[in-house]
């Protein structure tokens, strides 16, 4: 075998597993727990984020168990041991290519390949960033993508919602029960969100809309306070003062490589109520399959469904 700076050249044969995991967040980890409880030693391949979204998050506050909260990537971590305590494998790897055409099915990820006789997807799916500068290091400091997650942390303070959507609107509804004014600021002078949620925001006192404008940057330095905007029809920029930016502007999941394998919907791969996906033994769960809830525990709780689907469909061919 050549070894070039100790990275080996070719690559063992693909290796046999019953239920092969991708994803190493609250699904795929939930999945990988449920599949070990039932003996079918469960490899999860982890991706780059190991726990997942959750790894990222500062604090969960609405994960039952926990009446003080927990930290994210403390979350994550519990989630790893519980299912490495009944046999899964935690592997740090990422898949990159898969063939459902046949069984076993065929995953290749970066270190090795793997002939899978059940695969749950749990790749999750990622909110959208506008790429302002200093983003990244203000998320969780002001800036979110979860009214949901994060509307209780505004009480009584200002807040602004970048998008024009349904989610902009809804999360942006949500987010007036909390925050004391609720600004919409969106590129275009029209909203693409349905007729009532329009209705519902015109008609509230709290929602103000700044329109044909968009975000240039964040002003602060250790947490959000104001904004400079851009208004698109005559140049002119102002600031915005707010101790909130709420960012939705779409999610994009983690389905690339299941292009053309998988039936999917608006690039979410599409499972029926038991969360399997067009091919029999290959199954959805979490973010990659939910447009629409993206919380932790609807992830989780997909990630336990599909698993003892998984074990099902496991059971009823090995008879
Ligand atoms: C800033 C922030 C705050 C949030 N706060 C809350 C909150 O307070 N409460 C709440 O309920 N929810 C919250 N959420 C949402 C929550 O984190 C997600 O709903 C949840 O993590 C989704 O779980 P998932 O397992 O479906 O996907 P993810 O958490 O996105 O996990 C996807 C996994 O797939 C892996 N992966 C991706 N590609 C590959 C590949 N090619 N091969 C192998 N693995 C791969 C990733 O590395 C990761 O491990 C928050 C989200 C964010 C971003």
């Amino acid at each position: 075998m050549l070894k070039l700076s100790g990275l080996s050249t070719d690559r063992a044969g693909p290796r046999h597993v019953k239920v092969l995991i991708l994803g190493a967040g609250p699904a795929g980890l939930s999945a990988a727990l449920y599949s070990a409880r039932a003996e079918f030693n469960p490899v999860v391949l982890t991706g780059l984020q190991i726990g997942g979204q959750v790894a990222i998050t500062n604090t969960i506050e609405n994960y039952p168990g926990f009446p003080k909260g927990v930290g994210g990537s403390e979350l994550g971590d519990l989630f790893q041991k519980q299912a490495e305590r009944f046999g899964a494998e935690i592997e740090v790897d990422s898949a990159h290519s898969v063939d459902f055409s046949s069984r076993p099915f065929k995953v290749s990820a970066d270190n090795r390949d793997y002939a899978a006789d059940s695969v749950i997807i749990a790749t999750g799916a990622n909110p959208n960033h506008l790429n302002l500068p200093r983003e990244n290091e203000l998320a969780g400091r002001g800036v979110s993508y979860c009214g949901t997650c994060d509307g209780w942390f505004f009480k009584g303070k200002k807040v602004a919602v970048v998008g024009g959507g349904d989610s902009a609107l809804e999360e942006g509804l949500f987010l007036t029960r909390f925050a004391s004014s609720v600004t919409i600021i969106h590129r275009r002078d029209s909203l693409r969100a349905g007729t009532l949620l329009q209705k519902r925001a015109a008609e509230n006192s709290k929602v103000k809309f700044i329109w044909n404008t968009t975000v240039a940057s964040i002003v602060g330095d250790e947490k959000v306070q104001a904004l400079r905007i851009t208004n698109l029809q005559n140049g002119e920029q102002s600031t915005l003062e707010t101790d909130g930016l709420f960012i939705f502007i779409g999610h994009t999941p983690n389905t690339q490589m299941f292009a053309g394998q998988l039936e999917m919907e608006r690039g979410y791969i599409r499972v029926d109520e038991h969360f399997h996906t067009s091919i029999p033994g290959v199954f959805a769960a979490g973010e990659v399959a939910d447009p629409h809830f993206k919380q932790v525990i609807i992830s989780a709780g997909m990630g336990a469904a599909a698993a003892i689907e998984a074990t099902h469909f496991l059971e009823q061919a090995s008879n």
